[in-house]
Parts: C-alpha cells; sequence; structure tokens
C-alpha cells in the first residue's frame, strides 16, 4: 500500500544549495521536506574547507542580504578570516574564511532542525511525478507539471514545487588512479535513480567533474619549512546581522609552501596512469580550479606552484592540501606530495580523487531556475553546472524563493547582471554555453565597481524585503544606512575648508600636500593620502556615524567618478534588459531572422532582449530585426503577456 504525504515544496539535498531553498520556502510558511542520502553530509564541504575568496565573498554577502542563511553560518564557525586584494580597489575586496567543516554543517544540521515548516527526511528521492500539460515541444510552454515526488522506500511526497539540488551525488564515481568506486564524494552513498526520471522528462543530463587533494595528518607536517599565514587582526563579519564583537576569536594558521621540478617530474612520468589523461574520466572538469597534473601540463614553464596547507577544523589534525587536487594513482600521490618542502614525511589521512557526477545543462532553465520542460520543478547548485559552495548556496536561495513566489502566486525574483552577482551566475548559466563546471570570478561581471562586496545590502535588502525574507527592522536599518550616507556625502560637498595656517598644518601633519585654494571636505577625501577619519580634525561638526556608513562615504567620494560612469553604462544596459520578449513568440514568424539565431532563440528563448544579445550565435543584426518585429507586432501580444 502506497504511503502518501502532503507538503508544499520537497528540496532534493541538502548540500548548500538544498540548504538555502529549504530554508527560504519553510522561512516563508511553506510546508517543506528536504531530503539527503544521508543527515550526516547535511552542508557537508567535501572539497576546500574555505568560504569567499574573489568573487564568491560577494555571492556570501549578496545571500545573506537576500535574508540566506550561508553568511551567518560561517560567522558561527570559522577559524579564519582574511579580507583578500586590500592592496587593491574596493570592486575586488573579498572576505574568505577558512571554516571548521565539522562545525559548519553541525550548526547548519541545527538551523534546519530547528526551523519550522521544515522536515528533514534521509531518504533517496528516485523519481519525480508529474502530469503531462501540454504535447509541444517548442518550449514555448511547459509539457509537464510536478505532482510529487517518490522515495526509494516508495512513500510519495505530493507537492506544488520540487528543487533538485543533488550536487556532485547523481550516478557519482570516485577515481584514484585506476581503483574507481561507485560512492559519493567522501565514500558517502550516490543517489542513481533520478538519472530516470530526468530521461523520462525530456531533461538532458551530462557529465561534469571536480577534483580534490588529499588530507593528511597534519602532526606528520613540518610547519618550519612553510610561510605561515595569518588572518586579520580585526575579523569582518560575512553576516550584516553578526555582530563584530562575535567574530574577534582566536584564529588557527595557515602555511604556504610549494612544487618542485621533482614533484612535476614525477606528475610528467606517470601521466598515463592519471585517469583524466588515460581518458578514464568522461566527465569535464573546472579549467579554473585545475588538478595538479593540469597544471603541470598546462603550464610546463612554471618551475613551482603554490600549495596552501589549510586546518580542517579545531578538533581535529586532518590539513587539506590546496592547490594539490589529483586522481593519480595512490602510489603516485605517496611519492608526489612527499617531494613538497614541510610534507617529506607526511602521512595521507584521505587521498586525492576525482569525481564524476550527472549535471543539467542549464540553458533548459528560466531566469527563475525553474526548468521549462516542467512548471514547478526547479534546480539549483552544482546540479546547474556550477562549481563551488557560494555559487550553489545563491542558486539554492532564489530557486526556494521562487519556487515559494511561484506557489504564492507573487512576483518572481529575477537579479540582473547590473544588480548582484547572483544576477550574473545565474543569467551565465541560463544564457550561456558554459562547457566546463562555472566558478564565478569578479572579471565575469560588467559593473563590479558596483556590485562591491561592502554594499550588498543597499543593493538587495529590499528585494529579501519584497519577498518576505528580511524582516521590517532589517529593511528600515538599511533605509536609515543609506539616507546617513547620501547625507554625510552631500554635508562634506557643502563644507568647503580654505588655505589657512592650521589646516595646511593639519594636512602636513598628515603627509598630504598643503591647499592651493579652498576646497571641499570630499575633494580633499579624494586624497589617496587621507581618509574620512583622518580628516575628522578639519571637520569639527562631523556627526557620529556607524563604521558602516562612514566606509560607504569614503568609497561613493573617493570612486565618484568611475561610479557614475558605471551607472550610465547600467542605465544603457537596463534598456534592453527591460525590453521584453513574448513568452508566446514564435520565431519561424519571424522571417529576416538568420537560422543559426533562429535555432538559437527557440531553444533558449530569451526573456528580454537583453538576454537574446547575449546568446552566442545571435548578432547584433538579428536583435535589430527582433527590435522591428515586436515593435510591428507590439499589438498582437497581450499587455505583460512576456516571461517573468
Ligand atoms: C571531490 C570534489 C571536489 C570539488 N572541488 C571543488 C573545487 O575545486 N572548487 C569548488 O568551487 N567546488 C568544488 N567542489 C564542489 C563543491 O563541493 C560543490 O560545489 C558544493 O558542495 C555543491 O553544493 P550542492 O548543494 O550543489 O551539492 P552537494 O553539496 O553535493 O549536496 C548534494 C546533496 O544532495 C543529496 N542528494 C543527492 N541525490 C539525492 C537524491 N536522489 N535523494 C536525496 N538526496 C540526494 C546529498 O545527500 C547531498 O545532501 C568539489 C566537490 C567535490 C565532491
Amino acid at each position: 500500500m502506497e504511503y502518501r504525504v502532503k507538503t508544499d515544496v520537497c528540496v532534493i539535498g541538502a548540500g548548500h544549495a538544498g540548504c538555502e531553498a529549504a530554508l527560504a520556502c519553510s522561512r516563508l510558511g511553506l510546508n517543506t521536506v528536504i531530503f539527503t542520502m544521508n543527515t550526516d553530509s547535511i552542508a557537508m564541504m567535501p572539497c576546500n574547507p574555505h568560504i569567499g575568496g574573489s568573487s564568491k565573498g560577494h555571492l556570501v554577502r549578496e545571500i545573506d542580504a537576500l535574508g540566506g542563511e550561508m553568511g551567518k553560518n560561517i560567522d558561527k564557525t570559522f577559524i579564519q578570516s582574511k579580507m583578500l586584494n586590500v592592496s587593491k580597489g574596493p570592486a575586488v575586496h573579498s572576505l574568505r574564511a577558512q571554516a571548521d567543516k565539522a562545525e559548519y554543517s553541525k550548526e547548519m544540521r541545527m538551523v534546519l532542525e530547528n526551523q519550522e515548516h521544515l522536515t528533514i527526511r534521509q531518504a533517496e528521492v528516485t523519481d519525480i511525478l508529474a502530469e503531462k500539460t501540454a504535447e509541444n515541444d517548442d518550449l514555448s510552454e511547459a509539457a509537464y507539471r510536478i505532482t510529487g515526488v517518490r522515495i526509494a522506500t516508495g512513500t510519495v511526497y505530493e507537492c506544488r514545487a520540487a528543487i533538485i539540488c543533488t550536487g556532485t551525488y547523481l550516478n557519482a564515481r570516485c577515481l584514484v588512479g585506476e581503483s574507481i568506486t561507485e560512492t559519493g564524494p567522501g565514500g558517502m552513498q550516490r543517489s542513481t535513480f533520478l538519472r530516470e526520471a530526468m530521461d523520462r522528462l525530456g531533461i538532458p543530463i551530462r557529465r561534469f567533474k571536480a577534483g580534490t587533494p588529499a588530507r593528511m595528518d597534519g602532526r606528520t607536517l613540518d610547519y618550519s619549512k612553510m610561510k605561515i599565514q595569518e588572518g586579520d587582526k580585526e575579523v569582518i563579519p560575512f553576516s550584516y546581522s553578526t555582530d563584530p564583537a562575535t567574530v574577534q576569536i582566536e584564529q588557527m594558521p595557515c602555511y604556504l609552501t610549494y612544487t618542485n621540478q621533482e614533484t612535476h617530474d614525477i606528475i610528467r612520468a606517470n601521466l598515463d596512469r592519471s585517469p583524466i589523461y588515460a581518458g578514464i574520466i568522461e566527465g569535464t572538469g573546472p579549467r579554473y580550479c585545475p588538478s595538479i597534473e593540469d597544471k603541470v601540463v598546462k603550464f610546463g614553464e612554471k618551475n613551482r606552484h603554490h600549495v596552501f596547507v589549510e586546518p580542517e577544523g579545531r578538533y581535529t589534525n586532518q590539513v587539506y592540501i590546496d592547490g594539490m587536487s589529483s586522481s593519480m594513482p595512490d602510489d603516485v600521490q605517496q611519492r608526489m606530495y612527499r617531494t613538497v618542502p614541510g610534507l617529506e614525511n607526511c602521512v595521507i589521512v584521505k587521498n586525492a580523487y576525482a569525481i564524476e557526477y550527472d549535471c543539467i545543462d542549464a540553458n533548459q532553465l528560466r531566469l527563475t531556475l525553474e526548468t521549462r520542460r516542467v512548471s514547478g520543478l526547479y534546480c539549483a547548485g552544482q546540479f546547474n553546472g556550477s562549481s563551488g559552495y557560494e555559487e550553489a548556496a545563491a542558486q539554492g536561495l532564489i530557486a526556494g524563493i521562487n519556487a515559494s513566489m511561484q506557489i504564492m502566486g507573487k512576483e518572481p525574483l529575477v537579479l540582473k547582471r547590473s544588480e548582484a552577482y547572483i544576477g550574473v551566475l545565474i543569467d551565465d548559466l541560463v544564457t550561456k554555453n558554459n562547457l566546463e563546471p562555472y566558478r564565478m570570478m569578479t572579471s565575469r561581471a560588467e559593473y563590479r565597481l558596483l556590485l562591491r562586496q561592502d554594499n550588498a545590502d543597499l543593493r538587495l535588502r529590499h528585494y529579501g524585503y519584497r519577498v518576505g525574507l528580511i524582516t521590517q527592522e532589517q529593511y528600515d536599518h538599511v533605509c536609515e544606512k543609506q539616507r546617513l550616507i547620501d547625507e554625510e556625502i552631500a554635508r562634506l560637498k557643502s563644507i568647503r575648508i580654505g588655505a589657512a595656517q592650521k589646516n595646511q598644518t593639519y594636512l602636513k601633519e598628515h603627509g598630504s600636500a598643503p591647499l592651493g585654494t579652498a576646497c571641499s571636505l570630499a575633494e580633499l577625501l579624494c586624497r589617496p593620502e587621507l581618509g574620512y577619519e583622518s580628516i575628522a580634525g578639519l571637520d569639527p561638526d562631523r556627526p557620529a556615524l556607524p563604521g558602516e556608513v562612514t566606509r560607504q562615504v569614503e568609497i561613493n567620494i573617493r570612486y565618484e567618478g568611475y561610479i557614475a560612469r558605471q551607472r550610465r553604462q547600467v542605465e544603457q544596459f537596463e534598456k534592453m534588459e527591460n525590453r521584453r520578449i513574448p513568452e508566446s513568440i514564435d520565431y519561424d514568424d519571424v522571417s529576416s531572422l538568420r537560422l543559426e539565431a533562429r535555432q538559437k532563440l527557440k531553444k533558449f528563448r530569451p526573456a528580454s532582449i537583453g538576454q537574446a544579445s547575449r546568446l552566442s550565435g545571435v548578432t547584433p543584426a538579428d536583435v535589430a530585426v527582433l527590435l522591428v518585429y515586436l515593435e510591428k507586432f507590439r499589438t498582437r501580444f497581450k499587455p505583460n503577456q512576456t516571461e517573468k
């Protein structure tokens, strides 16, 4: 007798994507069930023991600004924290925190276990249940509508939306040289059956790969041969909700060492035994997280590569050898690692390995992360072809929000490339032809001076408030912050100081050139050697403002010209972005479109002219044809009959 359970949302997977998705849905009041192969793997970090870093720190801040959990969770469980790229401009400043992996997972599980409307279920989801809604295959409308999921025990969970976040588990296999095990990461049980459901629903699947380095017994390493890497003296939290006083903790160090010619010779001599170079691995790996084999082959001219030794936690001796992920056989790993200064006597606790797994091509998703083929079915995380905890969490949050908005009949949340790194991430996944795991980088964001990690709350809190994940109090706080910033900028622009002797003396004492003529305090603030704090002596009547406000004032005044220019570019960009393309458009009817463009537009069904212009194979001439067609037939399409 089949047992059936009624719920609102089913989240398949409790990794970084699944946790954010499930918390978003349940915090919005929807009954949610989150499934995992093993509750001990909730928010597991199967690879690097850190959260954040270049561009990934931006994602974590944006997740937090929208009401997600990752930022709060790492603030409670980090063991070292560092603001990266501080010698460069604020656009690339990025927070990175070393996590205590076990504590990170435990803390997130506690949050899930104590979340109202949320049920955790250890079970493999083996099938997606959906009813047919349309015969067509042109994706102009969904062919199915989700009705539920089935688990391995046969029990059916009826739901109104489901979110697939299976990460690196689906049909996973792990490779250490010739040794191949059919498991998920870290020896966890893999999942298999969902593949059939994807095939049945006509959702194409592909194989991607990831790799991770060995874990070693830290007691067997000689740190005197490495360069210590300390955290920041004053720690800045990831979350806007975290009291900075609570993160000034005793930190653990990391260490830097290097590979050398001997390491590279061992690898070159055994390339034929590497599953990557022996062609055993089918999946495509990430260009920007290369294995040590790839580095030695692709950057042959380099005589050494960075190796960071990172603790995995406070209550373990295990350390992570960042920069040497590999799938070489065990005997080769034993020899190659021991050539690295400080690792001469290392004991490997866990071998480096490669994992390949099933994932989808995110081109078949809408910008809401809903699948085109099955309405109410969403996908997020590594399953969408991305790579990284932060990328996964960002997608999970957006998928959770949009599944909830759909059930509640509310406006979905689609962030533009000009508003957020999350907008860049999802637009790239859905619009670009990503042939390898997609990793976020600052260079992917056109408007990165506006999308800084320090202003994520000012950019996104209002969206979190609109969807219901940010409280009135949090929203009021950020509105007040913006008001104080604007007011202080105006005040500094309005106050002029002259070349009086006392001002000249003050400037001299602060290593700054004397004034030729009078100028505003704002102009003075543009001098690189001066800062908001250092001009305090010339500004006796200044109001007492919190650091989070004065930091924004300083950045906005210093980079005013660049910011204004980027804002003008955004205006141009958003004109195209706001030019919506009706969902039901028949591209066969747009006569003068080139064949390649027609095929691409029919496959991707872009939501806007802006998105259409980013499709490879769609030229500016094709966009012009489309614009003329839309103008000519504007009346043919019902008002706002556009894709959300
Ligand atoms: C070996 C390895 C190396 C990696 N290397 C890198 C790297 O170098 N750089 C980088 O940025 N990222 C790397 N990653 C990726 C990183 O770990 C992932 O990006 C991140 O964990 C993805 O999060 P996720 O939520 O999408 O999936 P995961 O964290 O993989 O979580 C998936 C969840 O789904 C559950 N699940 C799966 N199938 C089912 C089912 N049918 N029913 C129920 N539950 C199911 C699992 O139990 C798990 O809870 C690596 C990962 C691995 C495993």
